[in-house]
């Protein structure tokens, strides 16, 4: 085989590499972002129910010091009742009483409401702080098994940049420039193979001449068709025969 040839199916195949390595740093950026997002939906979530919690305790101890205000009240109101001098005002204490004993059934009610209320959103909270640990935990292993596997990947990606770099220098400069235009014109392939006489880039059949020259000839023969460069990839051997010594 044409050696530029050689060397320009080895520059192909890094640079198929390095596209690739494009793709799996999207993915990874978006596993990432994901995860980023489940994080933070449930971060938000346990903040609201905190928050939640927060108020209703504050509530709980303004419905308290109501119901204290209230049961002082009422004291001073029953204390009342026995300096009174008249009908009218002993029912006017009476009638103070009975206003000041709702307000404090009111308190009392509400102090249960928000107590049982409160129960509900710690046993929320409790779930919701297990469960961002959890995330928490896998987050922080996943981001780091990713880390660690997009480091590793990219290291070789590098290594193969080195080597590409002294494989194309290797390239005649009119070969090279030509396997880089037909790389962007053809969707990354330049160099394809030509097997049972057809173009392995478009799949068009090749005329015998020209296929004869892709075996014999020492210049890059290039499809008719697609114009890409080719090469001839030995035909599988026949592995329906045993092998040799069985
Ligand atoms: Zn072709």
């Amino acid at each position: 085989m044409n050696s530029q040839l050689e060397l320009l199916i080895k520059v192909q195949a890094i640079d198929t590499r390095i596209q690739q390595s494009e793709a799996v740093q999207a993915k990874y950026n978006q596993e990432i972002a994901e995860l980023d997002q489940a994080l933070q939906k449930e971060e938000t979530a346990y903040t609201a129910e905190k928050e939640a919690l927060q108020t209703m305790e504050k509530e709980h101890r303004r419905l308290e010091r109501a119901l204290e205000e209230a049961l002082s009240r009422r004291d001073k109101a029953q204390d009342k009742l026995f300096s009174v001098k008249t009908n009218k005002e002993y029912t006017a204490a009476l009638h103070e009483i009975e206003g000041i004993k709702e307000s404090i059934k009111k308190q009392e009610d509400g102090i249960l409401e928000v107590m049982e209320q409160s129960d509900t959103l710690k046993k929320t909270l409790k779930k919701t702080e297990e469960i961002l640990k959890k995330i928490r935990g896998e987050y922080g292993r996943k981001k780091k098994q990713l880390d660690d596997e997009l480091t590793c990947y990219l290291e070789e990606v590098e290594e193969q940049k080195v080597l590409r770099t002294s494989l194309a220098d290797a390239v005649n400069p009119q070969a090279l420039l030509d396997y880089t235009k037909l790389r962007e014109a053809k969707n990354g392939l330049a160099v394809v193979a030509a097997q049972y006489e057809r173009c392995m880039g478009c799949n068009m059949k090749i005329p015998p001449q020209t296929y004869n020259l892709v075996i014999t000839s020492t210049e890059i023969i290039h499809c008719p068709s697609c114009r890409r460069m080719l090469y001839i990839e030995p035909e599988p051997e026949n592995v329906t025969q045993s092998p040799a010594g069985n």
